[in-house]
């Protein structure tokens, strides 16, 4: 008795997805210390921490490596393909399990780790060109970085794949090439003419009021009192500062927002709800899935909408503010006592073609994206010259934005994604927006959306969000969750009609 046969036959009754969850779950802790790490770097750490904690986390990230695309995950990965009796989480995470591997196997650890290394010093060199307003300065790093880049789509390619479609899948599952120039096309040909006619409306916003005598102090009192108002769980949440903001979470229990205080007002408040988007979604994953390897929100596109759905459908919206706009005013009574909410909303719906994503208004936001996708594509699709890029950059605002940026800083250097070998991830930004659109147009169908909204009522929204997509986390792509929700496919008309009907009607143009 107790042979090892026994041993054998009580393993294979035992199934192959239970061996596998103790090295998955050794994993997930060893993710979210790097995670926790990510944080600590951002928001309390020393300046000069950097460096040494980086060895920490460069140790715990290959351990991380080590148990993935070890002998034991990969054997039982395999074995768990064949079982039929495993639920739609326990596919999800086997599918998911198998793809980390498949992208970590590949790639030579030689290559890969002079990857991190040119990596980790790039955002350095950027950083620096961008200060100097100095694009020499950093092309040739650039160069190495797309010449890496494409080199690891190779690796992933499947038949004949292109490779900014490898990248592009990296980022939103469904969403190749030929989809988003569907997309882009879409935005091009109906949003770039309907801007011309918004900047040449009479209709004159000023948001003079919006920069002015704001405290910090209460500032910070406002964004917490506005993630709280959204449905943010500060029971399972907290909220610090950092350069620019972000979200992170180690669970659904642990989830975690920065913030950044400016002069203008409204852009503490908008990150902030903003980010509470990105934190409400985190919150509401299903406690069964969090923390496994479907725990998080379903794709980068995926959550920006939720981001997108809390900051402009929701805040930027009229009704939002008929019962909250009195908490501003007595928050800043020197500065809007005497602003009627009728002015406050349209001044932070202005409309004001820039040179800055990241400071761009909800209505040109999605043509910034468009010129990054755009060069992307003829970056790794077109061998395009690193050289060209900040002419074509400046051409490319020029033609869709009608602005021009005076120096690289202002233009082609103003982002750190490329930087960070972040390519096929900007398309992801415009997707959400045009996401949440899809989804408040099938809201609308059923309820009194801005009657909620002038109620008070965010909870009933957060709760069909929560039902639709937050509680599914990674288990679907977006597309899928979209069509389940909607009961269409994804479809960018809706983001179109969107922006043509609110702008339109706040710049009395004729649509
Ligand atoms: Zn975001």
């Amino acid at each position: 008795m107790g042979s090892d046969s026994d041993k054998e036959t009580r393993k294979k009754k035992e199934g192959a997805y239970e061996q596998l969850k103790p090295y998955l779950e050794r994993a997930m802790a060893l993710q979210a210390s790097l995670i926790l790490f990510e944080w600590d770097n951002e928001t309390l750490a020393p300046e000069e921490a950097g460096k040494y904690t980086a060895k920490v986390q460069g140790t715990l990230s290959g351990i991380y490596q080590e148990i993935i695309t070890g002998k034991a995950v990969k054997e039982l990965l395999e074995e768990c393909k064949k079982e039929q009796r495993l639920t739609e989480a326990e596919q999800a995470i086997v599918r998911e399990a198998s793809e980390e591997l498949c992208k970590l196997e590949k790639i030579p650890p030689k290559e890969y780790r002079a990857y991190q290394e040119l990596v980790a010093e790039s955002a350095r060199i950027w950083s620096r060109a961008k200060r100097e307003e100095d694009f020499d300065a950093f092309a040739p790093t650039l160069k190495k970085i797309i010449f890496y880049q494409k080199k690891f789509a190779k690796y992933q390619a499947k038949d004949g794949q292109r490779l900014y479609d490898v990248m592009l899948n990296d980022y939103e599952k469904g969403f190749s090439i030929k989809k988003l120039d569907e997309f882009f096309g879409i935005l091009k040909r109906e949003l770039v003419p309907f801007l011309k006619k918004v900047m040449e409306s009479p209709v004159k916003i000023s948001d003079d009021i919006l920069e002015g005598d704001y405290p910090k102090e209460k500032q910070r009192e406002l964004a917490e009192f506005l993630a709280e108002y959204v449905g943010f769980d500060f029971k399972r949440g907290v909220m610090a500062e950092s350069a620019h903001p972000f979200t992170t979470n180690l669970h659904n229990h642990d989830v975690r927002l920065t913030t950044h205080y400016k002069k203008r007002m409204d852009s503490s408040l908008f990150s902030v709800i903003h980010e509470a988007g990105h934190g409400i979604y985190e919150q509401n994953v299903d406690d069964e899935l969090t923390q496994t390897l479907v725990g998080q929100g379903a794709s980068m596109g995926m959550h920006e909408s939720q981001s997108r759905f809390f900051e402009n459908i929701i805040g930027r919206n009229e009704a939002f503010w008929v019962p909250v706009y009195k908490k501003l005013q007595e928050l800043f009574p020197n500065e809007l006592g005497a602003v009627r909410r009728e002015d406050f909303v349209r001044a932070v719906n202005k409309v004001q073609p820039g040179l800055i994503r990241t400071e761009a208004d909800e209505l040109t936001y999605s043509l910034h994206v468009l010129v990054r996708y755009e060069l992307e594509k003829m970056l790794i699709e077109e061998d395009l010259d690193v050289e060209k890029l900040p002419e074509l950059w400046a051409d490319k605002y020029e033609e869709y934005l009608g602005v021009r940026p005076k120096n690289p800083s202002e233009g082609v250097l103003q982002d750190i994604h490329w930087a960070q070998g972040s390519f096929g991830y900007f398309p992801s930004y415009a997707l959400g927006s045009a996401f949440a659109a899809q989804m408040v147009r099938f809201m609308q169908k059923t309820m009194d959306f801005e009657a909620l909204l002038r109620k008070g009522d965010v909870e009933i929204v957060r709760q069909i969000l929560k039902r639709h997509i937050h509680r599914f986390g990674k288990l679907r792509d977006s597309r899928k969750l979209l069509q389940d929700m909607t009961g269409e496919d994804f479809n960018p008309q809706y983001y179109v009609e969107y922006l043509k009907e609110k702008y339109g009607k706040l710049y009395e143009v004729k649509i």
